[in-house]
């Protein structure tokens, strides 16, 4: 008997088999600040190392991930929308560079069809999303502008208000969307651009809805009725954006997963840490490189104790229960403190699947939640833009 016809095929792995999808990964902080290197591996317990890069993208057999745009939310003046605005631009032209860099790794995405076609072809799907309004500002046209330097969908806000939305994690302002916020999510209808409502108010969610004229994406958000987090959305509104059509893509950062208990010493040492670097956001690039070196020594020998898939997948049980298995997905926010115990960086996301399977979740149901449903929406999206 011929040799060859009698050895196994390699078996494929359901992880590998299905197309998955990332929502949220905040890497161009990283390509910005460390000019890390997307063709080379890199490692996340060193200091100032980056949770993914296109090798270990393949390694964690994940086809697609949303590189975003993030602007801290600053000064709302004219001057400071521009400089919003042009700090944008910049980071949208550093994801270009890092995906052009390697063509046979990676290309920029677009459309909802891109991912599978890309996917066919074994090369990493990037896609841009704007994490927070404020490099818009106040001109509307800078709507179509973002649309067509590739961002597909805008997260209204982040952790403070701006002029399109109040936020979760801020007092009261325009009580939900302002005025021009109603602009904003209108525009975004109508070019096609996916409306994130994670971090955003409870009532500037509940405004969307009832404005939005096709179904919104959370990118990156868990379930506060699991973690009780403003950041975390309750089960009226995973049951009010479901009924929209919508998916929520749960979201492994440890604070919004489960209220992990440190030990005394390490509470001490943060403690320490957090005085000696408060108002971290407002600090020089300087100030910053040195308040990472203090924090990478804390870990090293106070390791922070994460939440695990486990805790993580719990979200998705709690969110599958209340909204169905069609409106689920997943969001990690690597590389903006995203991150768990056994899975640390984009290398280790099979272990998702892994903890599915293990709780009986079907191949069907597993593939629905890392990318099917997402792209349901992501194309209804498509569908009712006007052209
Ligand atoms: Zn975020």
């Amino acid at each position: 008997m011929n040799k060859q016809a009698i050895q196994k095929q390699p078996e494929i792995s359901l992880h590998q088999r299905i197309l998955t999808i990332d929502t949220h990964a905040d890497t161009p902080i990283q390509l910005m600040r460390f000019n890390d290197d997307m063709g080379i591996r890199g490692d996340a317990r060193k200091i100032n190392g980056g949770q993914v890069d296109f090798i270990r993208m393949a390694e964690g057999g994940l086809d697609a991930s949303f590189f975003a745009v993030f602007l801290g939310q600053g000064d709302r003046s004219p001057e400071g929308n521009d400089q919003a605005y042009r700090k944008a631009e910049k980071i949208v032209a550093a994801i270009y560079q890092s995906v052009e860099q390697y063509p046979e790794l990676a290309a920029i995405a677009t459309t909802a069809a891109d991912a599978e076609i890309l996917a066919a072809v074994g090369k990493r799907a990037i896609y841009i999303g704007l994490e927070n309004g404020y490099p818009i500002g106040t001109d509307i046209s800078k709507i179509s502008t973002f649309y067509d330097l590739g961002a597909r969908y805008i997260t209204l806000c982040h952790t403070k208000n701006n002029d399109i939305c109040d936020s979760s994690t801020d007092t009261a302002e325009h009580g939900g969307l302002s005025d021009f916020g109603r602009q904003v999510v209108v525009e975004m209808n109508r070019l096609g651009m996916m409306v994130d409502v994670s971090h955003i108010s409870d009532l500037s969610f509940y405004d969307v809805l009832e404005l939005t004229d096709v179904p919104v994406i959370a990118s990156h958000s868990c379930a506060r009725a699991i973690r009780d987090h403003a950041r975390n959305m309750d089960d009226d509104m995973l049951q009010a954006l479901a009924a929209d059509g919508g998916v929520v893509q749960m979201c492994i950062l440890g604070h919004y997963v489960k209220e992990v208990v440190q030990s005394a010493e390490r509470d001490s040492v943060y403690r320490a840490y957090k005085e000696k670097w408060d108002k971290y956001d407002d600090r020089t690039e300087e100030q910053k490189a040195l308040a990472r070196i203090d924090y990478h020594k804390m870990e090293q020998e106070f390791p922070e104790k994460l939440a695990t898939v486990a805790d993580a997948v719990d979200h998705i049980d709690h969110m599958v229960k209340i909204m169905g298995i069609d409106h689920v997905g997943i969001g990690t926010d690597f590389d903006g403190g995203g991150g768990l115990a056994d899975c640390y960086d984009v290398s280790e996301l099979e272990n998702f699947t892994l903890e599915l399977v293990r709780r009986g979740y079907s191949e069907e149901d597993i593939a629905k939640i890392w990318g099917g449903n997402l792209l349901r929406v992501f194309r209804a999206v498509e569908t009712g833009a006007v052209k």
